[in-house]
């Protein structure tokens, strides 16, 4: 675990810093990470589960590195041991909720809007994606929902409702993508990981989608981080080298 400069972790982003979107890592990217390895404790955060982090970083990918952190953390490796899991279920207990499930329900139940599908809740382990129109939604029923939702505001209208319905259970509400929102607890974006390093005084965070609003920016703003900003994996391993390996380009 000890590199050449102890106290020191390279935490990096996976989907657009370590990898092309949606692609897996090129041969060339794992190695270069192996090389690191060897200088600096390194580790990996993404959003989604071990089984996609691992289409992207290799099987082997919770012992390829000193961290691995799926769903943001929620889920947490260290030497390829699993170190912590945690929840919505957990977290909440089924009282609570059962309790924002319903009153959720009943909210779509009273809202007219021009077509409902099906799906209107999808429980996920570490979040809720809640969906007016429902998520199994043709394409094109999809397009005229935005298009519908843009100018009726109808997910910021049930968004501020359910805000201040569930104020007590600290949740966020995240507006993305066409149809849906995703509801989970306060801090359990990228940050949640870093309850998991302690250890490290210095904790350098790389991530392509840093701006506000985008789902590295907490961690990439957070005291606990050295942010940097990245625009592909090539602009990764250039930064790495220059920072940790003393050098402006990553030998190939
Ligand atoms: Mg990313």
């Amino acid at each position: 675990m000890a590199g050449i400069k102890p106290g020191v972790l390279a935490l990096f982003d996976v989907d657009g810093t370590l990898t092309a979107p949606r692609k897996a890592a090129t041969p060339e990217m794992l190695q270069f990470m192996q090389r690191l390895r060897k200088v600096v404790a390194v580790g990996v955060v993404g959003g989604s589960d071990l089984v996609k982090i691992s289409e992207q970083l290799g099987k082997t990918v919770i012992t390829d590195y000193d961290y691995v952190f799926s769903e943001n953390g929620l889920v947490a490796y260290k030497g390829g041991k699993l170190i912590g899991t945690q929840s919505l279920k957990s977290f909440l207990g089924e009282e609570k909720l059962k309790e924002f499930i319903n009153f959720t329900l009943h909210y779509i139940a009273d809202l007219d809007i021009p077509i409902k599908r099906g799906t209107f809740i999808e429980f996920r382990s570490g979040m809720l994606n809640v969906s007016p129109i429902g998520r199994n939604c043709s394409q094109e029923e999809r397009d005229e929902f935005e298009k519908y939702d843009k100018v009726h505001n109808i997910r910021p209208k049930m968004v501020s409702v359910l805000r201040e319905k569930f104020a007590h259970l600290n949740l966020t509400f995240s507006i993305g993508g066409q149809i849906s929102f995703d509801v989970f607890p306060q801090g359990w974006d990228k940050t949640y990981c870093l309850r998991y390093v302690d250890e490290f005084p210095e904790i350098h965070f790389f991530g392509d989608k840093t701006y506000k609003g985008g789902n590295d920016s907490e961690i990439y703003e957070s005291e606990r981080t050295v942010g940097h900003t990245v625009t592909s994996p090539d602009d990764t391993v250039k930064l790495c080298s220059s920072l940790f390996l003393g050098k402006e380009d990553a030998d190939s």
